[in-house]
């Protein structure tokens, strides 16, 4: 059950089980008490055998208050073919962090229908749906426990093999190695602390081992310094080989490698297609490049 999903439910049998700081714990309720938004059809679907899975947005719109006038996502519509990467890009505030917990089932859309593999994830158990995910975000959620005890939470019969692949993937097994304790070295509150970047290469490790067709990304690549980032990129590249990926950035960083970028401003989609040709187009999203490379003309 821990393996199912990393960021809502079975967090609070993780945090039960293994003794979780005060604090954590009180961050990870104030995301489960969201979850009764949404419940399990009575009949669930069988999940989809294939692990080639299309993820399709159709004329999704979204308000998080039922009686407010406020739209967050107004007639999203968008294709993920399987395999494929899409980014979702824009300022903050945009709603691009929205967007992708609606494919996660946080909420569900008041009008329009998200797909998986061409059926209604409405029509899914929650647990099926998110066993299919594979989820790295900003606040990566570590336990008081060892590196391998953090590792094995994504995948409780992994070999010590296969541990050490996905540390290797995510470029952190040298790190690992160095450790006078390695695997069995101690993290959290009372163990190492890890820097943002270490944290990030153990998530996405995490993601390796879960081994899900479907990734959902956000601002993986967030608060660290550039060289970092770069380096997390390259991991996080191996991760999403062969995975249907939805990626969420405000950081313009190798755009050029995905198959189809959205630009999202004030909840909708203002601009899409891939990195050179928004580039041409010369709106928001040539602005949001220029300001992060600093190209901006003086006068
Ligand atoms: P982004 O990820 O692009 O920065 P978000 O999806 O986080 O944007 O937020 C989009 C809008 O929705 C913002 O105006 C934000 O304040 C609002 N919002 C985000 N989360 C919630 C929430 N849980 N309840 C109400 N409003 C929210
Ligand atoms: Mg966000």
């Amino acid at each position: 059950v821990l393996a199912a999903f990393e960021a809502i439910a079975p967090l609070a049998q993780a945090f039960a089980q293994l003794g979780h700081s005060l604090a954590a714990g009180e961050r990870l309720f104030s995301i489960i008490d969201t979850a009764p938004a949404v419940s399990d059809p009575e009949q669930p679907a069988p999940i989809p055998a294939t692990r080639s899975l299309e993820l399709t947005f159709e004329d999704v719109t979204f308000r998080y208050e039922e009686e407010g006038r406020q739209v967050t996502l107004a007639n999203i519509s968008f294709h993920v073919p399987a395999g494929a990467r899409v980014a979702i890009v824009g300022p903050s505030g945009a709603g691009k962090s929205t967007l992708l917990r609606l494919a996660m089932r946080f909420w569900d859309p008041q009008e329009g229908r998200i797909l998986l593999a061409g059926q209604d994830i409405r029509s899914f158990a929650l647990a099926d749906l998110r066993s299919l995910m594979g989820v790295v975000t900003q606040d990566t959620y570590l336990f008081n426990d060892t590196i391998r005890g953090n590792l094995r939470l994504a995948a409780p019969s992994a070999t010590e093999g296969q541990l050490w692949r996905a540390l290797e993937l995510a470029q952190l097994d040298d790190f690992v190695r160095q450790l006078p304790a390695g695997l069995d070295t101690w993290i959290g509150e009372q163990g190492l602390k890890l820097s943002g970047g270490e944290r990030q290469r153990l998530a996405i490790a995490r993601a390796l081992l879960k081994d899900a067709p479907l990734l959902l990304l956000d601002e993986v690549t967030a608060n660290l310094d550039r060289l970092t980032e770069q380096a997390l990129f390259e991991a996080l590249d191996m991760l999403m080989q062969g995975r249907t990926t939805l990626l969420v950035t405000h950081r313009l960083l190798h755009m050029e490698r995905m198959d189809e970028i959205l630009v999202v401003d004030g909840g909708r989609i203002v601009e899409r297609g891939r990195h050179e040709q928004l580039l041409a187009l010369g709106g928001l999203y040539r602005r949001l490049w220029e300001v992060q490379n600093a190209l901006l003309p003086v006068a």
